[in-house]
């Protein structure tokens, strides 16, 4: 991109300025954090007061010289959030808590200015813009709207509050999550406390022993230290014999920040009290319809529909998977067995899925190390999109020394985009979960300069390398990084040329995990499975038998699986719609009202997950939960145009892939949702697939 003198390169050698291209992770300090977003905002301000005095409405004059301002204050925030999420230290946290108010305020004068919306109305009226520019102008609009530029005075003072306010409520969330997940260990010592616990949990206890000072802690010998994060609690819940010590971990898990200095509670209260405000000042009766206006889905009707399709056809078969599992205790001699608690259920369901299909999630490790996965993946993606995917390492500096990069690269081998790869848990630095991010985003609006590249940041949460081991993966380890990959090719497939509308930037939120959650049916097929499941040590193929198993488990207590999203969905809509933040009802009252028809085993009394539900009060996921689901449809029924044409019919699997890639994940944010949909399967979404692949349907 050409330079304008609105965003001249800074001066200053503080790397949170350099404002463009590849970050030098090598080189960022807590301490730079302050002075450099100073200096930006001050920088960024003056220009967007000149632009104010000089814009034409016009797309050259007024959204393109905005998207500079915008992308640099991007390259700076994106650069510290991503480090929020993968190095976060107390030095850090404070510095961006000192200056987030800064960068709030900014945004929400970029947002609100009247002259650049006022801009954007007349732009829209123009007649030569292409449909990307056009989807661009209208977010603009929309999202000024959203943003109160309409508000006046008093009204649009409050707002402003509020936003702030929200902004630091959701980081203390997080915050509080992350500590109080932190604060929970458990210390076994003896073999009576290790009874069941398989040996990869063991070396990664140990190992979290050591880090925890122990020094001469063993996978063998102990002291093995369990942990809240989910690579040791998960499989803890499911594989310990000591129902006293998985109540144990279990109560801890579902009442984090739910007490003390951490109490999430009251930030849930206040949270939700600011977000009914602020919808109503903008004019929406509640927030959830603020939610849905910038939705693919037409309204909060339509979700609440989708979930009660989706209830009503999971609801029987989730008792029914209830009553067969205490069946099975008591077939096993389980003295619980008439009386299966929460923390009973993943172990019982862990062992019955072992007797019903001989399938142990650990006995599967050997045959996913991270390598061959990799490969396999790059494989499909060769396979289905033409394009090529080879290590890069060493052409970007990296933030911690597991993170890997890769290029990607066309039928004709020229460079279409990069990404980072951060497998591991580092559960002292690193957030949980799975993520992907725009690092660079696509973008050729000077038809006389190359393209710019993007860069994705995929990041997730697997087991480390562990005793001289490759990092061994569970299969949901795998479908987790198909799913994050899923996501990074939208991102870097993209054919998009204005940012703005760039790989997923302005696709609606519900249609967001379309190619993510596409990507994860890839890791039940035949070849793709068989090309990348292969025994670390011997290299053998995964057993015949044991792909029959998998494919058999897949949706092995599928009901229960698709109630407890729905709860969660649901729940988020309700407290986000018909919730009174000041009347008689808490939080708890909707918990539990609604879990009367979604659940099968009610919660316990104490059970706060809602202080821990980060992805509503901590991320963007406020009245979108339901996203999931609504994107789930899209992305089974697209899945589907391969079944259709025969998933091992080489040549119509290619083409359809193309298709795929010309449409899905080349258009982006370019296209309503649906209209990108219809252009690939050519006709709308149908719930049919989504109910056949969960088990809920015959074909
Ligand atoms: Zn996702």
């Amino acid at each position: 991109m050409t330079s304008t003198a609105a965003t001249s390169a800074p001066t200053s050698t503080n790397p949170f300025l350099i404002g463009q291209g590849l970050p030098p992770f090598d080189q960022f300090q807590p301490d730079q954090v302050e002075p450099a977003i100073t200096e930006l905002i001050s920088d960024l301000t003056t220009a967007l007061e000149s632009l104010e005095q000089t814009m034409t409405s016009t797309w050259e004059g007024l959204a393109a010289p905005l998207t500079k301002i915008s992308e640099r204050l991007g390259w700076t925030w994106g650069v510290l959030g991503h480090l929020m999420g993968v190095k976060n230290s107390p030095e850090l946290r404070a510095a961006y808590e000192a200056v987030q108010p800064a960068l709030v305020q900014f945004a929400t004068r970029l947002s609100q200015s009247k002259v650049f919306y006022n801009g954007f109305k007349q732009l829209a009226q123009a007649t030569n813009l292409s449909s990307a520019q056009k989807r661009i102008v209208d977010a603009a609009i929309r999202d000024a709207e959203l943003s109160g530029v309409g508000l006046e005075g008093a009204a649009k003072e409050q707002f402003n509050q509020i936003q702030q306010q929200l902004a630091e409520l959701s980081t203390q969330f997080s915050n509080h999550v992350l500590d109080a997940t932190k604060a929970f260990s458990l210390t076994l010592t003896t073999q009576e406390d290790i009874a069941g616990l398989p040996p990869s949990l063991l070396s990664l206890a140990a190992q979290a022993a050591r880090e925890a000072g122990e020094e001469t802690a063993t996978a063998e010998t102990g002291p093995w230290r369990i942990t809240l994060d989910i690579p040791s609690y998960g499989p803890f819940l499911k594989h310990s014999r000591r129902r006293d010590l998985r109540e144990k971990v279990y109560r801890a898990y579902i009442s984090r920040a739910s007490a003390g200095d951490l109490n999430n509670s009251p930030l849930i209260d206040k949270t939700l009290a600011l977000r009914k405000q602020q919808a109503q000042l903008l004019g929406f009766e509640t927030y959830a319809d603020l939610s849905i206006a910038r939705k693919m889905a037409p309204s909060v009707d339509a979700v609440e529909g989708l979930m009660e399709e989706l209830r009503s056809a999971s609801y029987e078969a989730a008792s029914k998977e209830l009553e067969d599992l205490k069946a099975f205790a008591k077939q096993q001699n389980a003295a619980e067995a008439d009386d299966l608690k929460q923390w009973d259920i993943p172990f019982w369901a862990e062992r019955m899925r072992e007797t019903e299909f001989d399938l142990n999630d650990e006995e599967l490790r050997p045959y996913f190390p991270l390598p061959k996965v990799l490969n396999g993946l790059f494989e499909l993606a060769s396979r289905l999109f033409g394009v090529t995917i080879t290590a890069a390492d060493g052409q970007a500096p990296i933030w911690h020394p597991d993170v890997r990069y890769f290029a990607i690269a066309d039928a004709n081998d020229n460079p279409v985009a990069y990404f980072y790869l951060d497998p591991y848990s580092r559960s002292a630095e690193k957030r949980g979960g799975a993520w992907m991010d725009e690092c660079i985003v696509r973008a050729h609006t000077e038809p006389k300069n190359p393209v710019r590249l993007p860069v994705a940041y995929l990041v997730c949460n697997q087991s480390p390398p562990i005793d001289g081991k490759p990092s061994l993966m569970t299969f949901r380890e795998v479908e987790t990084l198909f799913h994050e990959f899923g996501h990074g090719l939208q991102h870097m497939l993209t054919q998009v040329d204005y940012p703005g509308a760039a790989g997923i930037n302005n696709v609606e939120w519900d249609a967001v995990e379309l190619p993510s959650q596409f990507m994860e049916n890839w890791c039940y097929d035949r070849s793709t499975l068989f090309k990348m499941a292969r025994h670390y040590e011997t290299g053998a193929p995964l057993p015949e038998g044991d792909y029959q198993k998998l494919l058999a488990a897949r949706n092995f207590m599928t009901g229960n699986a698709i109630l407890r999203q729905v709860n969660f969905g649901w729940l988020d809509i309700e407290l986000h719609s018909r919730y009174q933040p000041d009347g008689s009802d808490s939080i708890w009252d909707v918990r539990d009202r609604l879990s009367e028809k979604t659940t099968v085993l009610p919660p316990l009394a104490e059970d706060a997950f809602l202080c821990s539900f980060g992805h509503i009060f901590a991320g963007g996921y406020a009245a979108g939960y339901y996203s999931y689901f609504w994107a789930e449809v899209l992305s089974a029924d697209a899945f589907a145009a391969f079944e259709e044409v025969g998933i091992d019919n080489e040549g119509a699997v290619q083409e359809t892939g193309k298709r795929f890639r010309d449409t899905v994940l080349a258009l982006g944010g370019s296209r309503h949702p649906m209209e990108v949909f219809q252009a690939f399967r050519g006709r709308e979404p149908s719930t049919d697939a989504l109910l056949r692949h969960r088990g809920l349907k015959v074909a």
